[in-house]
């Protein structure tokens, strides 16, 4: 009998220990990855991916534009809505393999595997539209919340710093050409 009881206890532990793990990667507003889920996820599918014939795919950082007027606008409940709200749009549209999430206050990454530039814009482009498209009800009116988009693709091994890094250069790019735009 003890050492049954130990048995289960050891068993109790490790799903408390998994079940921290899953909680510690997730952003609570939107249920998604948070950064460090993200980027441990990312890096993980990098690594095994670098040994298969076609290794491709694209990492997109999609940040809210002019997000600080939101919250000034109609309040940082109302924000925070608006972020949910993008979070289901973004999510509609991907894929079950590739991985999204929210990295900062209003920044979502995402990281579609085996896509070519060419398609992964296109996924770009497809969010930027229905985020755009996606009524966002703070009050009785109804509001538009658009995203600018930085996008990179590779085709060889790539470590997730550097892919990061290119990404956010794009974003930047998007945001300085005038904001609700994809940049790759
Ligand atoms: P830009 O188009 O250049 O990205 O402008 P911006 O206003 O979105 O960028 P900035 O970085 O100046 O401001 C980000 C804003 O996002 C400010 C901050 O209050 C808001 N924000 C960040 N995290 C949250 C959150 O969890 N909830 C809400 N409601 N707002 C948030
Ligand atoms: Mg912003
Ligand atoms: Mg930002």
């Amino acid at each position: 009998p003890m050492l049954y009881i130990l048995l289960t206890k050891m068993r109790q532990l490790n799903l408390a220990q998994r079940r921290l793990a899953v909680l510690a990667a997730t952003d609570s507003l939107t249920g998604l990855l948070n950064r460090h889920g993200f980027t441990s996820a990312v890096e993980d599918a990098l690594r095994n991916a670098a040994g298969e014939p076609l290794h491709r795919g694209a990492l997109l950082i999609a940040d809210a534009d002019h997000f600080k007027h939101i919250n000034d606008r109609f309040g940082h409940a109302s924000g925070d809505s608006a972020l949910r709200l993008l979070a289901e749009t973004m999510l509609r549209i991907l894929r079950p393999e590739d991985r999204i999430g929210r990295i900062g206050g209003e920044e979502f990454a995402v990281y579609l595997p085996g896509l070519s530039g060419l398609a992964a814009e296109m996924v770009a482009e497809r969010i930027r539209h229905a985020v755009a498209a996606a009524e966002f009800i703070p009050d009785d009116s109804r509001e538009t919340v658009t995203v600018s988009i930085g996008g990179a693709a590779f085709e060889h091994p790539i470590g997730f710093a550097e892919l990061f890094r290119l990404a956010d250069k794009q974003l930047y790019r998007a945001k300085a050409d005038g904001r609700n735009r994809v940049a790759f």
